[in-house]
């Protein structure tokens, strides 16, 4: 979950390198570091915690150079440490190694190496390809920088995205990747790896994306592409539409507060995009071939997952599952040509969810998409993709991403629908409606804000909270839970409001909190009945959908809802829980766009 960065041009590549990290702080901040050529090898300052305990270094030990390489780490194998970081190099300090994934033969490669007098210096699995890259260019005499990279690779067993500069060849930059993304940006001074657009959006829009076992050679005059065999490839020069501003906070505290923010923009550009380049994927799903669906995703869109199923099933009345992929990959799934399994990936590139779309395309099923990241594998390798149009999400914790998955997930339903003849055209077209209205009414949402932030600030000291709902309600709830849990580490459990009393409101004591989503107007009397039965054992609650029943007795709190039909209010409430986790986050000082333990784009396993 790295992020790497490289230049290589006219420019100094210090700033822009420490610019880079900046936007790929997301991915992982254990420890940073920078490696830049200079006359005698390589300049290298690396340090563990944030990226800017790297920068205060630079100021002691100032580099330069016009090329060099970057990380930001977000440890696998070693402890977060100034040794652990990256770049590694070996131990001849002649070839430099920023590294994105897992060795997993490490151990064996240590193991042929140590023998040979090779010492190494740290715990990570990164080193042994920095080692063993100086071993063979030591070995084979005759091999240029990109004979030693192919052999290295081919030694590699795992995933990797690389950034690889040797001292004997102080000129050029060298990109590979097997199962973790890297693109190449290229601009009028110079040449650029990422892991992640939006660490080049300040100088290109203008990028390769790398497909694995492929190799990028960059010089400051360009960029030449090679497979394994070292035959040129031919790759296409792609334009992104995300704008600069797009990865700057613009004016707010966080990331996330920004993100949470952006959410009607968002929904009507995903909206929009049925119109344009989602109908196509859409409408060439033949669903009446399909007798199950599967979803498969991990974190919040995995719980985006969890509420489509149940509009899947309500409207399509076509058999849903909802897996974990970290699961599904390893349960030998029931799943065949008749199956549709959906892969839900902000980034296109969680590892486990490759993991599964591969497993799943084995089997034969066939493969949807929904990624938010052109050029991504899962975008990529899937049969069919559909894009959220969010834009960068840089905060850790998803919101606008989520946001625009339900969306895409609650058209998908609708058409599928329609095609399936279970509704009719004019409930078809009735619920596009309401789904197209929804924009405007999270801008209402949006408008609460205030009295969110006000309520949050009472939530000071709560060791435990619960988040309850019925049907839909409980989906959402899974969302609003983990958010919280994410940002502000209070412990957070959601409960499907029947099922408590089956255990878990042993638990519920004077003043627990319990939110209470009622979104789904149909099973607003059973709601209320859990809230008074958590109510009695003294919980207090904060009830979100309509407030008009509620009589505040000093118990109820409510924070209303826009009318909305119920299998769309998932994408009103979860506002809500977003700004409530967020301003809980914010009340305890916590660094709520980098939470403690997480990473973003999750590329291991
Ligand atoms: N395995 C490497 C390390 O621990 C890179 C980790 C990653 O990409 O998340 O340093």
């Amino acid at each position: 979950m790295c992020g790497i960065i490289g230049y290589v041009g006219e420019e100094n590549a210090v700033p822009i390198i420490i610019e880079g990290l900046k936007k790929l702080e997301y991915r992982g901040y254990d420890s940073a570091g920078i490696a830049v050529c200079v006359e005698d090898g390589f300049g290298v300052v690396k340090q563990k915690g944030r990226l800017a305990a790297l920068e205060e270094r630079l100021k002691d030990q100032p580099l330069k150079s016009r090329m060099g390489i970057g990380h930001t780490r977000w440890a696998t194998h070693g402890e977060p440490s100034d040794e652990n970081s990256h770049p590694h190099l070996g131990s001849r300090n002649k070839i430099a190694v920023v590294h994105n994934g897992i060795i997993e033969n490490y151990k064996d490669i240590k193991e042929r190496l140590v023998p040979k007098g090779i010492e190494f210096s740290s715990k990570t699995d990164s080193e042994a390809i920095a080692q063993l890259a100086e071993y063979y260019a030591q070995k084979y005499r005759g091999d240029d920088l990109l004979d030693t990279v192919i052999r290295v690779t081919r030694a590699l067993e795992g995933s990797f995205a690389l950034g690889i500069m040797c001292a004997d060849d102080p000129d050029t930059l060298i990109a590979v990747k097997k199962d973790n993304p890297l693109i190449i940006g290229v601009c009028e001074h110079g040449q650029f790896i990422a892991s992640d657009v939006p660490a080049v959006l300040k100088y290109t829009n203008k990028v390769y994306y790398l497909s694995d076992n492929e190799i990028a050679a960059l010089t400051k005059d360009g960029v030449r592409f090679f497979n394994m065999d070292k035959e040129p490839v031919q790759k296409t020069l792609e334009t992104v539409t995300w704008s600069v501003d797009s990865a700057e906070k613009g004016g707010y505290e966080h990331f996330m507060l920004k993100e949470i923010m952006e959410q009607p923009r968002v929904l009507r550009d995903t909206v929009q995009s049925i119109k344009g380049d989602n109908k196509e994927p859409i409408e060439s799903i033949d669903v009446t071939s399909i007798d199950k669906l599967v979803i498969t995703a991990c974190g919040s869109a995995y719980n985006a997952g969890v509420v489509a199923r149940y509009v899947f099933e309500r409207i399509c009345r076509i058999s849903v599952e909802v897996e974990l992929a970290s699961e599904f990959r390893y349960k030998d799934a029931v799943v065949d040509e008749k199956t549709l399994v959906i892969l839900i990936s902000q980034s296109g590139e969680t590892a486990d969810t490759i993991a599964a779309m591969r497993e799943a395309k084995a089997k034969g099923a066939k493969t949807l998409a929904i990624v938010n990241v052109v050029g991504s594998t899962i975008a990529k390798e899937s049969d069919s993709c559909l894009f959220t149009a969010a834009g960068p999400e840089i905060a850790v914790a998803t919101t606008k991403a989520f946001s625009a998955q339900l969306v895409l997930l609650y058209i998908l339903a609708v058409r599928f629908a329609a095609k399936l003849s279970r509704i009719s055209r004019e409930s078809e077209q009735e619920l596009l409606a309401e789904i197209a209205a929804l924009p405007d009414k999270a801008a209402q949402v949006l408008k609460n804000v205030d009295s969110i932030q006000k309520y949050a600030s009472t939530c000071v000291g709560y060791k435990n909270i619960f988040f309850i709902g019925r049907n839909i309600d409980y989906a959402i709830a899974l969302e609003g839970s983990l958010k919280l849990k994410e940002i502000s580490y209070v412990h957070s459990e959601a409960y499907a409001g029947g099922e408590l009393k089956h255990g878990a409101i042993a638990l519920v004591e004077e003043n627990t909190l319990v939110v209470a989503i009622s979104g789904c107007g149909r099973l607003r009397g059973k709601i209320m009945s859990n809230i008074e039965q958590v109510a009695s054992r003294g919980a207090k609650v904060l009830m979100i959908g309509s407030c008009q029943d509620v009589h505040p007795d000093g118990i109820i709190s409510c924070i209303g809802l826009p009318e909305v039909p119920e299998l769309l209010s998932p994408s009103l409430s979860v506002i809500v829980m977003q700004l409530l986790s967020y301003y809980v986050a914010a009340n305890k000082g916590l660094d709520i766009d980098k939470p403690r333990n997480l990473a973003k784009s999750v590329t291991v396993e």
